[in-house]
């Protein structure tokens, strides 16, 4: 695994590879401090010592690609834990490869309500995390940040059994990876297979929601795109994204 694992808190693993650096080079964070520029404008400057000008383009706003778990990287089965039980979702690694070829940063977002009923730990789920980044850096295509929500309000065992604003529908592990990767929300994206995902997605406020699959997608209420694959939400990107 080229990536090491780190635990900023019970329910955060971020993959840092030596490559990202989170937050804007020293001089163009003073460009940004200015305040009249924005990410993602050009703008000339005047050099001190002549008439030459030359234009500087500030990075476009990080934006983020944010990946259900369950139902959307692996078939779900139901609680899952053991590497032997996944089966990745068709399409999922070349979406991942595509979306970081356009600029995206990928966070897995998912309720963990096994863990709140104590069907499995805290580090059986890093444990199969960390199995899972190995797949998919086998393949390419590296997850860059990983939350999980271990509550839940009623089927929650001791202190798991709780109200969390992580837990989608909540917005709180949208908002704390936007933070903790200086993403954008409004151009960041989703894909999952509930209605809470696509719940979550609305009120984040983010620029699209897609909804995998049929169980729910009749019912769901909100601003969505409906897919049977994985290969719909690539195809968007590369229209919308790329140009293509
Ligand atoms: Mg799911």
């Amino acid at each position: 695994m080229t990536g090491q694992s780190l635990w900023l808190h019970s329910a955060e693993i971020i993959f840092r590879k030596p490559f990202i650096c989170l937050g804007l080079p020293g001089s163009i964070a003073g460009w940004r401090g200015a305040g009249k520029i924005r990410e993602g404008e050009a703008r000339p400057i005047q050099a001190s010592t002549g008439p030459m000008q030359e234009t500087i383009k500030l990075p476009r706003p990080r934006r983020g690609l944010f990946l259900d778990r369950d139902g959307v990287i692996n078939e779900e089965v139901g609680y899952l834990v053991h590497p032997q039980d996944v089966r990745f979702v068709p399409g999922i690694f070349s979406l991942c490869r595509t979306a970081h070829r356009l600029g995206y940063q990928i966070l897995v977002i998912t309720n963990q309500s096994g863990i709140a009923r104590g069907y499995y730990s805290e580090a059986d789920f890093q444990r199969l995390m960390e199995w899972m980044q190995a797949e998919f850096v086998r393949e390419g295509a590296s997850l860059d940040a990983v939350y999980h929500c271990p509550f839940h309000p009623e089927h929650g065992v001791g202190e798991y059994r709780r109200e969390h604003e992580d837990r989608k529908p909540g917005t709180g592990m949208l908002r704390r990876g936007a933070r903790d990767l200086n993403l954008s929300l409004e151009q960041s994206v989703l894909v999952g297979d509930r209605c809470s995902d696509v719940a979550a997605a609305n009120t984040a406020g983010l620029r699209q929601a897609f909804l995998l699959g049929t169980t729910e997608t009749i019912s769901c209420k909100g601003s969505f795109q409906p897919i049977s694959s994985l290969e719909d939400v690539e195809r968007w990107l590369l229209q919308h994204d790329a140009g293509i």
